[in-house]
């Protein structure tokens, strides 16, 4: 469909639809509060799980904001961005989802609230971009403690609190040092600063056993079987072959150039076959390779020959399971088996084949290269270990994001509700409307602490004047460790709870939700292309949202 923006101006399709100004701009801020609405229940360590079920009927229990959204199908446009944002922020930071599309739903109530009052929204936009600056200024000077990126204790206390808002919040002790263990490991030195490539870690997770069997492996985990029984299971100082190409001969020439008449000749056609494959493993295992990582298919007869020269081989591994493979046992590829030579061969200490539950996997342990490790999820069920694995992933990020930007500030809406009352006393310095703007982006900040609150059953309104009031005795110092206490309902200091969050998410929390509330604010006309046919809603209402179609291209 072409996009209604190309159009000659005043010169719309019929069925176009145009919603204008203010109507426009409430559509918008609707659509996205009732986005921020879904999410903002599962905020924190006392937010509720969603049940997503897809059209298909597979179930997802979580409370990740990125992923309960992922999973929704949204047709507004501007709750489109709100969906946008929650994953802009998983890709830049991993954790923090849930807050960007909170706050951004916040900052846009307080603006709707604005415009009634007849405030133009240039200058809300205005107001709420110059507050986030000044919040992220306020948080770096007079809230962020700076760590040393390699203080254990430190990121200890961030993966358990990124943690602590999750269904494996028990096992978040034991969980937090496998993950703080894991992007140690693959934190390497450039410059002055630590940097993390997290595809350095592979996750896998397999339903059984309890959370807390998750375990890291210094190297990588296939979850493949060795492919025949009389090969070794357990190789030490193993020198591997990593093969992409199949061990087999290709079934298209089998059928291209054969013509059998007689048994005879078939027989002949085999041991030609067998001849070929047995060269094929002799060239492999002539080089001293005792373990072959195949990404295609081994014939049966290849097979047998690998095991008769104590090969151990496992075939049909994943591509970015090769990549990780080369990587961490240095070993190069092979495209070519003609062509293998001993250089071309990696190390490890060990390959293993384990059970898994009722699986076989194979480990690969003691890598020639150690920054490459993988973290066994383990948990009760199928769902679990996946709401798990997600978990891990937020944790993951978190300690990445602190390694590289080493400042923490204090969870549980300490930061947030400190920033929203300096944020009050600056707007003394601003003029006019402008005051008014930055008031609201004030309010819209105390929404973090405030939903931590209401989804621990406390009293919100009790809640917001104990917080104003800690704070505004500490805030000369300028100390934020007054926040929620989801576990005990109360106002307290967090600093003392150790509950800390990495200043890059936040960071990039105020960052985001500013950008998308500010970008649906200046939308004042929408302009929405007749949808075809067969898919149209009765015209006149454009759907469930009003004004606004879904196919609007914004
Ligand atoms: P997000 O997707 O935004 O990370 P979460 O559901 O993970 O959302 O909740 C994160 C919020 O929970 C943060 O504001 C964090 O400070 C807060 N939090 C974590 N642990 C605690 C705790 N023990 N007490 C109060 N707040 C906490
Ligand atoms: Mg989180």
């Amino acid at each position: 469909m072409m996009s209604s923006k190309q159009l000659p101006i005043l010169v719309l399709k019929e069925g176009t639809q145009e919603t204008k100004n203010k109507d426009a701009q409430k559509n918008n801020i609707n659509a996205a509060k009732l986005v921020a609405q879904i999410v903002k229940t599962s905020l924190g360590p006392r937010g509720m799980d969603k049940m997503l079920v897809s059209p298909i009927g597979d179930v997802t229990i979580t409370n990740d904001g990125a992923t309960i959204l992922k999973e929704i199908d949204v047709e507004h446009p501007a709750a489109k961005m709100m969906v946008e944002i929650s994953k802009a922020t998983d890709n830049e930071v991993g954790d923090g989802t849930t807050s960007t599309v909170v706050l951004a739903g916040a900052l846009l109530e307080k603006a709707e609230q604005l415009i009634d009052k007849n405030v133009h929204s240039a200058v809300i936009v205005e107001g709420f971009k110059k507050s986030a600056q000044e919040s992220i200024k306020i948080l770096r000077d007079s809230a962020a403690i700076k760590i040393d990126p390699r203080d254990k204790a430190w990121l200890y206390k961030i993966a358990q609190t990124s943690m602590a808002s999750k269904m494996v919040s028990l096992n978040s002790k034991d969980l937090a040092e496998v993950v703080v263990n894991a992007v140690l490991n693959v934190a390497e030195k450039v410059g002055e600063t630590l940097k993390v490539d997290t595809d350095n870690i592979k996750t896998e997770k397999k339903a059984g056993g309890s959370i807390q069997d998750t375990r890291l492996i210094q190297g990588i985990v296939l979850d493949k079987e060795v492919v025949h029984a009389g090969m070794p299971k357990h190789i030490e100082e193993a020198r591997i072959a990593l093969v992409n190409a199949p061990l087999e001969i290709e079934k298209t020439e089998f059928d291209a150039k054969i013509n059998v008449s007689s048994p005879d000749q078939m027989q002949k056609f085999l041991d030609e076959e067998n001849k070929i494959l047995k060269s094929m493993v002799d060239k492999i295992s002539s080089t001293g390779a005792t373990v072959v990582l195949c990404s295609k298919g081994i014939d049966e007869m290849a097979q047998h020959y690998l095991s008769k020269a104590g090969i151990l081989a496992v075939r049909r591994i994943k591509e970015s399971d090769m990549t990780k493979l080369s990587k961490a046992t240095n070993a190069t590829m092979i495209t070519n088996i003609d062509e293998i030579t001993s250089n071309d061969l990696g190390y490890a200490k060990l390959v293993e084949e384990h059970k898994v539950e009722t699986d076989k996997w194979v480990f690969i342990e003691g890598c020639e290269n150690p920054k490459s490790v993988s973290i066994l999820v383990r948990g009760g069920s199928e769902r679990v270990v996946d709401e798990a694995e997600r978990s891990i992933h937020d944790a993951i990020m978190s300690i990445k994001d602190v390694i590289e930007y080493p400042y923490v500030i204090v969870g549980g809406g300490a930061a947030e509700a400190l920033a929203s009352q300096k944020i009050r006393e600056w707007t003394d310095s601003l003029s006019g409307r402008a005051q008014l703007a930055a008031e609201a982006f004030a309010d819209g900040l105390e929404t973090i602490p405030l939903a931590l609150a209401e989804n621990a059953g406390m009293d919100p309104i009790d809640t917001q004047v104990r917080l104003r009031t800690k704070i505004s005795a500490v805030i000369s110092n300028g100390m934020a460790k007054y926040g929620v206490d989801v576990l005990n309902n109360k106002v307290a200091d967090l600093a003392a709870k150790d509950i800390y969050e990495p200043l890059g998410v936040k960071e990039q929390v105020i960052n985001a939700a500013t950008e998308a509330a500010c970008m649906i604010l200046r939308i004042d006309n929408v302009i929405a292309a007749s949808k075809t046919k067969d898919t149209a809603t009765p015209s006149g209402t454009g759907g469930p949202y009003g004004g606004a179609g879904a196919d609007m291209d914004l």
